[in-house]
């Protein structure tokens, strides 16, 4: 089996629970390392700058693409959003598995760039429950949520172009599905 880490892309519409599943899967993955992006998006309360995101201006994210410091790219709903390239290289060279979670557009930049990256696609138990967590977070207005689940819906539609997609019914179950298809991903012939 392979030593070396994992790059994994992880999407899965706004609302689907994913940061709550990171953040149990880092809980019992030492191993494991989250990308920070880089984003124009302004902070919600409680987001701070260098640990959800780095918190950039349009033109400090345009510095960041002309020189090539960005591993990928995409605008969501009127934000840029890109993966900062240099500490992904650092990681993953000491072994370390990588996450990325980001949404499908930049999701497909990285699959066709480095095929051997592992995309995981998290699905809603159903539509319902994602417009209740959406709207359950309290953090945005009725018409970003409207944004949000029209964006979602056109998300799932994605959601085949992942190696694989883990339902979001339980953070548990979701944790254990995703810490199986790292293990199987480590065990394939065509990686060692
Ligand atoms: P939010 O504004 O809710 O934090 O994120 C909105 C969407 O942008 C989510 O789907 C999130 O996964 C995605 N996203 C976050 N960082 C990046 C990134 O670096 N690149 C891309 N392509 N999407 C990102």
């Amino acid at each position: 089996m392979t030593n070396k880490g994992l790059l994994v892309v992880l999407s899965g519409p706004s609302g689907t629970g994913k940061g709550t599943v990171l953040k149990a899967y880092f809980a019992k993955h030492p191993e494991a390392r989250l990308s920070v992006s880089a984003t124009t998006r302004a902070p919600r309360p409680g987001e701070q700058d260098g640990r959800e995101y780095f918190f950039v201006s349009k033109e400090e994210f345009q510095q960041m693409q002309q020189e090539h410091a960005l591993l990928e790219s995409a605008e969501y709903c009127g934000n840029c959003y890109g993966t900062p390239l240099a500490p992904i290289e650092a990681w993953l060279q000491k072994g370390y598995d990588v996450f990325l979670e980001i949404e499908v557009q930049g999701g497909a930049q990285v699959q066709k760039l480095l095929p051997d990256s592992v995309g995981i696609f998290i699905l809603p138990p159903s539509a319902a429950e994602l417009a209740n967590r959406l709207r359950g977070r309290g953090t945005e207005a009725e018409a970003v949520v409207q944004k949000r689940l029209h964006a979602a819906k056109e998300e799932i539609l994605q959601a085949k172009q992942y190696d694989y997609a883990v339902v979001n019914d339980t953070v548990e179950q979701a944790v254990e599905d995703i810490a199986a298809i790292l293990y199987a991903e480590k065990h394939k012939t065509s990686r060692n």
